[in-house]
Parts: structure tokens; C-alpha cells; sequence
């Protein structure tokens, strides 16, 4: 692994939790199950990236090589800072600490041969380095976890742009669905779903992940920009 991950805030201070699970949701916006050609879910389509898929975000990543091409998929992430179980009457929205944006990088030309041959996801999408992800900004900065709106630049050229009140199942529902399978403990991450326009990254690019909806933390724009690139 190029660089130990570990959680952190947006001074750069280290979040005091392990790094944990990634559990990722499919199809959670329906423009991007549709550019894909799949089917719109009717049961949020669950996936899990390990702890060695997570890395920093900035200021640069890595794409696995000679496998085809990498997808990006834009996505916000939520640290859980509390256990939720399945039986436990906690709030899932008390449970999220932070909000960041990550990559859930997929290597596209292999999952579409796994999906043919209706083998599990995981080389294409668990694979070391599969989830670089950003700091985490405190989840009460935000006034609505409902209605953040998020965006992906590749080289100056707008490729993703999000909202997370258009997700099929939202944050609630999706966090009461996946502790039915998979009980979330402190420093898991949630990857919440990524929005149409997603496409291949190669060695070079430059990269612009913005997340907006802090009302409280960055008086005047209102947004933060996470600069990165894909190192060669
Ligand atoms: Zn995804």
C-alpha cells in the first residue's frame, strides 16, 4: 500500500476510530443504473469494499494497472462514529459522525465479466486502493444530510454532479437496510451511491471533488474542494 490511511478532519487531525469496513450501495440513483443498463433495484443492492481498499484521496491515488479501464463513481461518505445493530433502536442519523466524498473506483471491463458469469463483485470493486476517500467534515455542519450537492471535475471538464435528495433509498433507509446484513461498528464507512456520468480515469488526471450543504463551517462559498490526481 502506497500510504496508510486513516481517518481524518479537514484541519488534518486523525479521527480517533479504526478504518473499517466500506459498505457500498448500487443503483442508489436511478440516471446512473439507467446509463449503465440495469435494472432500477427495488431492494438497495449491497457490496462491501474492505479496509485495505480505503485510501487518502489527496493529493494523489493510484489505479490498478492492466486490468481495463477504471470507473470513477463519485460518491459521499459517511463515517459512522457509533454501533448500530440490527435490533438497536438508534437513530442511524445520530450514529454518522462525518460526511466526506470518496471514489469507488471499479475496474468496469471486469465487472461486467463477473456480472456475466453471475460471480461476486469483489475483484472489481475490493481490490487495494478501490475506495480513496476524503476527510471527513462533522456531520452537524451539515443542516440536511438529505440535500448535499456534490460534483466530480476530471481536467477542468465537469463529469459528475450529484444531490443526495435524488438517492432511490435514502441515508435512514439505507442504514436501517444494510444493518439487516452487516452490523456497522465505529470507523465503518458508508458509500452512499454515485450519480450518472461515471467513466475512466487514466495516469495524469487532475481531479476536483467538491461537496457543498456546511452552512456552519465555511461562511461565504459554502463548498469544499478536495484537489487531487491520478499519480502515474
Ligand atoms: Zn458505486
Amino acid at each position: 500500500l502506497t500510504k496508510r490511511y486513516q481517518h481524518s478532519r479537514m484541519d488534518g487531525s486523525r479521527i480517533d476510530l479504526p478504518v473499517g469496513k466500506v459498505v457500498c450501495v448500487g443503483r442508489n440513483y436511478v440516471a446512473h443504473a439507467r446509463e449503465l443498463d440495469n435494472p432500477v433495484p427495488t431492494t438497495p443492492l449491497l457490496f462491501i469494499k474492505p479496509p485495505t481498499a480505503l485510501v487518502p484521496l489527496t493529493p494523489g491515488f493510484h489505479l490498478p494497472a492492466g486490468q481495463g479501464a477504471v470507473h470513477h463513481e463519485t460518491e459521499v461518505a459517511l463515517l459512522v462514529g457509533q454501533a448500530i445493530e440490527r435490533s438497536a433502536s438508534i437513530d442511524p442519523l445520530q450514529a454518522i459522525i462525518g460526511v466526506g466524498i470518496g471514489l469507488d473506483l471499479t475496474l468496469r471491463e471486469v465487472q461486467e465479466r463477473l456480472k456475466r458469469q453471475g460471480h461476486p463483485w469483489e475483484i472489481a470493486k475490493g481490490f487495494d486502493g478501490a475506495c480513496p476517500c476524503s476527510a471527513f467534515i462533522d456531520a452537524d455542519q451539515f443542516a440536511d444530510l438529505q440535500n448535499i450537492s456534490f460534483r466530480l471535475r476530471v481536467n477542468e471538464q465537469a463529469r459528475q454532479t450529484g444531490n443526495t435528495r435524488e438517492m432511490l433509498f435514502p441515508i435512514r433507509e439505507l442504514v436501517q437496510e444494510i444493518v439487516q446484513h452487516f452490523s456497522l461498528l465505529p470507523g465503518d464507512v458508508v458509500l452512499t451511491g454515485t450519480p450518472a456520468g461515471v467513466g475512466p480515469l487514466l495516469p495524469g488526471d487532475r481531479l476536483a471533488l467538491e461537496i457543498d450543504g456546511q452552512p456552519g463551517g465555511h461562511p461565504g462559498d459554502g463548498h469544499v474542494t478536495f484537489q487531487t490526481q491520478v499519480l502515474a
